[in-house]
């Protein structure tokens, strides 16, 4: 039998601003005995959750990580000891965050499992430059693509240049060069583009170009992970105001 009471939030924590929190997650982690916290979540959400032990489970790609069947293996024993388990992630849980194959684990364990969403970073990020990613009669809709598949295979470029939405590339940075080349090829060479690392933070940085240009612009301004890639004609929507401040903001932490 299961300790009484013990059970786990898997929390999103939105794109890096604390204050996008929703009220759920801010309730959840006031509730929370332990809070599982990765490493894209901004330390400043743990304000939310007095009571509880902290346990870090970075897993940033190519960086040191706790390896995902540990972090299951410790959720299931503390919710068994009747634990309430925060585990916050960054964005939404579901969106390339694993947080589907945590909540399977949990409950074929038999383990409650609560899913909080968050703001995913694809539609937080491109909004902090003033990227309105569904902008009527500029893009039919938008489309979260991961650069960085499990079985190692790349997305078709070229059919994703066909419909006509705009392409929020997350994981990308590291295959920047053959992504923005396929696009390319695909006929999207002169549409509008960006890079946006830290997207909502206080260290956000961004660039912005074309499909042709963005990877070197990028490169040139030293963006790398965390980032997204935006293209598509919504991007020549962005703020000049806010980038431009943000640009001062970043120079001021310099
Ligand atoms: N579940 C998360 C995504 C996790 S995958 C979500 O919904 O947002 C990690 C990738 O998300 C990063 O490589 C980057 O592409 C993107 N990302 C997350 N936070 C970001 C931020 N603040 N700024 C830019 N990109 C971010």
């Amino acid at each position: 039998m299961h300790a009484k009471g013990g059970r786990v939030y898997l929390i999103g924590a939105g794109p890096g601003d604390p204050e996008l929190l929703t009220l759920k997650a801010v309730r959840a982690l006031a509730a929370a005995d332990v809070v599982l916290i990765d490493d894209l979540v901004d330390r400043a959400v743990l304000l939310h959750a007095p009571r509880a032990r902290v346990v870090p489970v970075g897993k940033r790609g190519g960086c040191k990580s706790t390896p995902q069947h540990f972090i299951e293996k410790l959720m299931l024993r503390l919710a068994r000891r009747g634990s309430v388990v925060a585990r916050v992630k960054g964005g939404d849980p579901y969106v390339f965050g694993r947080g589907g194959e945590e909540r399977l684990a949990l409950e074929a364990a038999g383990i409650e499992c609560i899913v909080v969403p968050g703001i995913t970073s694809g539609i937080g990020v491109p909004a902090s430059l003033g990227i309105p990613v569904t902008h009527r009669d500029v893009a039919r809709g938008v489309t979260f693509v991961t650069a960085h598949a499990r079985d190692g295979g790349s997305p078709d470029w070229a059919a994703l240049a066909r419909t006509g939405t705009t392409l929020v590339i997350y994981m990308g940075m590291q295959r920047i060069d053959e992504i923005t080349a396929a696009l390319s090829r695909a006929g999207m060479a002169a549409t509008p583009a960006a890079v946006i690392e830290r997207g909502t933070t206080l260290h956000e940085r961004a660039a912005t170009g074309t499909v042709a240009t963005i990877a070197a612009q990028a490169a040139t301004a030293g963006l790398g992970s965390p980032a997204l890639i935006v293209i598509g004609d919504v991007v020549a929507l962005a703020t000049q105001a806010r980038s431009a401040l943000t640009l001062r903001r970043a120079a001021a932490l310099n």
